[in-house]
């Protein structure tokens, strides 16, 4: 890895050498960074090269991630992702430009598949070939899936309240399921003991600062599909806090290399029971461990992993962090989908519940542009939906009884689509 010079401890600044380190700091414990050198990549890369990189997955920006020049990688397509612009929804709430990316377009249907397909590839050049992770669901299917492409082997700690459709995930993939009896944040600890025990390689999100990197793709390519023009906010859920800091990540990097003149706003949305960093950013201090609870399952964490990259985005991009509740992620669900026809998971809801909470504050300027992360699938969770929505009427098969009922169901005839 010609542009990795090494890592820096997040919470004692202490550095590293590549060779040193296997995953957090060895003097306190702390999650790392992975630091760059800036002026050899930018030799190798720029806006020009991009334009003309006819590869659209996250490996075009293989020239800004922590992955040696002999390493294969996944042959899934991972990334580049479409953003959406949603001008109807920016005009309702009196913004410039509300803008979408849609995680849940990823082969295993979330944003996790970047990170697991980076962690496939650090596993392989360490000479492993099982790799375990804690997950609540989205970063063991994404896993599960990237070691199916490779032949790898993997171990998913999951808790046992799991949806339905990311322990299918698990099962079809062929992974070894762990189904912990408990939260996802024991599950996370037992994976890190097991992990470490029978030496496991392991991709616990904080934990591997590789996952960092991988996530950060998502920002790079916000930067390019938007032609470098920033956005003033991003929205993004927040559990462990991984994504926000590895998004965050990304824009620092585009900005080291000039590529864009300025940093956008860093948003983080928690659950109102799974608010940990929130909690921290308004004046508690440290994130403090404690129960969690939300419909949310992705973003259900009690004692968030990644807590200080979180907040170090939130701060120094001068942003802030929300709360929502249940009913409003499960609310944005349906409105989100019926305005866009991009149907989310509720952790993803919850950033669009938080922008429309963030509007409603005044917390948004007239002329901005809002980006929201929309991180993962919404058939991902289809009981989320459908136990908050009203069970559809069931017709007789003859024409003329539907019509009656139909028009006696309320459906007008008379309206056009348009208006
Ligand atoms: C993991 C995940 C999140 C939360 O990411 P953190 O890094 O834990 O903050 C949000 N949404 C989805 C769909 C996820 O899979
Ligand atoms: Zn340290």
């Amino acid at each position: 890895m010609n542009n990795v010079v090494g890592f820096k401890c997040v919470e004692c600044a202490q550095t590293y050498d590549v060779a040193e380190i296997e995953h957090i700091c060895p003097a306190c414990g702390g999650n790392l960074d992975v630091l760059y050198d800036y002026n050899w990549i930018r030799k190798r890369l720029s806006r020009d090269s991009l334009s003309a990189d006819r590869n659209f997955s996250m490996w075009r920006y293989r020239t800004l991630l922590p992955v040696a020049e002999t390493s294969c990688v996944p042959p899934l397509a991972v990334g580049w992702t479409p953003v959406y612009d949603c001008p109807r929804l920016a005009y309702q709430y009196g913004i410039g430009k509300l803008l979408i990316k849609d995680e849940g377009r990823n082969p295993t249907g979330s944003l996790k598949d970047r990170p697991s397909a980076l962690a496939v590839v650090k596993a392989r050049e360490a000479g492993q070939d099982i790799i375990a992770t804690a997950s609540s669901g989205n970063a063991g299917s994404a896993l599960a899936g990237m070691c199916a492409s490779t032949q790898l082997r993997s171990v998913i700690f999951v808790p046992s309240n799991v949806p339905a459709a990311k322990l299918a995930q698990l099962q079809v993939y062929g992974a070894t399921i762990a189904l912990v009896e408990g939260t996802y944040d024991q599950a996370y600890d037992l994976c890190l003991a097991a992990a470490r025990q029978f030496n496991w390689y392991q991709r616990n999100t904080g934990h591997n600062p590789y996952m960092t990197e991988g996530k950060k793709t998502a920002a790079l390519e916000i930067g390019e599909q938007l032609n470098w023009k920033v956005p003033d906010k991003i929205f993004v859920p927040m559990g462990d806090g991984c994504i926000i800091g590895g998004l965050w990540k990304g824009f620092c990097d585009l900005h080291h290399l000039g590529f864009i003149e300025r940093l956008p706003q860093m948003i983080g949305v928690q659950a109102e029971n799974a608010a940990a960093i929130v909690a921290a950013l308004n004046g508690r201090g440290l994130a403090h461990e404690g129960a969690a609870r939300t419909i949310a399952d992705s973003i259900c964490v009690g004692k968030p992993r990644d807590a200080t990259k979180a907040m170090r985005a939130i701060l120094e991009s001068a942003g802030f962090g929300i709360k929502v509740s249940d009913d409003e992620i499960l609310a944005a669900i349906s409105s989100l989908a019926r305005a866009t026809g991009v149907f989310v998971e509720p952790s993803s809801a919850a950033a669009f519940a938080g922008f429309v909470k963030s509007c409603e504050a005044g917390s948004i300027k007239s002329g901005e542009t809002v980006v929201l992360m929309l991180t993962g699938n919404g058939l991902k969770d289809v009981d989320a939906v459908l136990r908050t929505s009203k069970a559809p009427y069931r017709y007789p098969p003859v024409l003329a009884e539907f019509a009656d009922q139909l028009e006696k169901n309320g459906f007008d005839f008379r309206r056009s689509s348009s208006s």
